[in-house]
């Protein structure tokens, strides 16, 4: 495993932010996860695991080893009479996995087509979009523990998934190497299409797994700026979620609050966008860090913004929201400092 030091971290991060590794690697195969388990063990200083770097933003240079995980491979594991199981190493890319699914007649993914990154970075924060989580089609998945070397797999109950949550992303980021994740991809799908934006695109349409996905991509190409453009991490802030009547209450004063009910309990989602769209910062620019002039809840970095300039605005837009609203934000992308 080569290693190399003082390594620019711009192309390997979506917000296109200058930061410098002071070491980074590449994770290739077994042999590199060995040595990256042996150069821990034998360097005191903190490591941090990469994917695409879609969901991170690194406020300062990093003073520690990064690994680029790009264990690549992808395959149908086993068939039952109703699922078949499909694996993929943690460095495939996640938009070109779920069209390799498609291709292969699978349906399941299809609504989280066009999400940035990795197989491995997936399961960190259970991603989601349109009506569907990660977790609805997740079976297990496999780590390394950098620590000990221990070899484990999850199931999903393990996983302890949440929205933006798993039991990765609370307890044991840079430790658990994810290598590998499994779905099972049911034979008779079902399709969520009852979410604003897909519903009226695919009014009239024989569903498919492909025609669901293409009007995602779609839908997502004409809100969301491509960060290929403009630098960016979809997301910056989680959606609220609180008690019913919390709400009810925020709602007397703001009679056009968006709610949300959650299935399973009383608490009620908001929009993160609508409250900071609410509070005025929709196109806000300073330098070159801003927020987006179409989505409220998008951080853009328009050349050679900071990551500390990116996390002031960040940090001033919680503030903002407090104030006007009592409620706390809270960033969805992971904040290295
Ligand atoms: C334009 C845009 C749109 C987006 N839309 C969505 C969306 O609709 N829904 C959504 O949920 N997210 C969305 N995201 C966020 C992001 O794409 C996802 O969170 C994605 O899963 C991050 O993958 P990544 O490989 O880039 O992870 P990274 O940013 O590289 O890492 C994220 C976290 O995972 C850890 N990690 C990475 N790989 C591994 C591994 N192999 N083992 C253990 N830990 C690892 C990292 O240490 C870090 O904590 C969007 C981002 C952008 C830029």
């Amino acid at each position: 495993m080569e290693i190399n030091q003082n390594v620019s971290l711009k192309d390997l991060n979506t917000f296109g932010v200058e930061a410098k590794a002071k070491y980074l690697c590449h994770i290739r195969n077994l042999q590199d996860i060995e040595s990256l388990f042996e150069w821990k063990n034998n360097n005191d200083i903190p490591n941090l695991l990469l994917g695409g770097g879609s969901n991170l933003l690194f406020k300062n240079d990093y003073d520690g080893l990064v690994a680029k995980v790009s264990l690549m491979g992808k395959d149908i594991a086993e068939e039952d009479d109703e699922a078949v199981f499909v694996s993929a190493a943690a460095g495939e890319n996640w938009h070109d996995f779920v069209l390799w699914t498609i291709e292969q007649g699978f349906a399941g993914l299809e609504n989280l087509s066009l999400i940035p990154g990795c197989v491995g970075a997936a399961p960190i924060q259970n991603i989601g979009a349109y009506g569907v989580e990660l977790s609805n089609t997740f079976h297990s998945l496999q780590t390394v523990n950098l620590d000990n070397g221990d070899i484990q797999e999850f199931s999903k109950e393990h996983c302890q998934f949440g929205y933006r949550e798993s039991y990765f992303k609370s307890q044991t980021l840079d430790k658990l190497l994810i290598t590998s994740v499994t779905f099972r991809l049911p034979k008779k799908p079902e399709w969520h299409v009852n979410y604003a934006g897909l519903r009226e695109a695919l009014a009239g349409e024989i569903l498919s797994a492909d025609v669901i996905s293409k009007a995602v991509i779609a839908e997502r190409q004409s809100k969301l700026p491509d960060p290929r453009v403009i630098g960016n991490a979809g997301s910056f802030f989680k959606n609220p979620v609180m008690k019913v009547s919390d709400f009810e209450a925020l709602k007397d004063t703001h009679e056009n609050l968006p709610g949300f009910p959650q299935v399973g309990n009383d608490d009620v989602k908001t929009s993160a966008g609508w409250l900071i769209d609410q509070a005025g910062w929709k196109g806000y620019r300073k330098g070159d860090a801003g927020v987006s002039d179409n989505h409220a809840l998008v951080l853009v970095n328009h050349g050679n913004a900071t990551g500390s300039e990116l996390w002031q605005i960040a940090e001033d837009i919680m503030a903002s929201v407090e104030d006007k609203f009592g409620i706390r934000l809270e960033p969805e992308p992971r904040v290295i400092a």
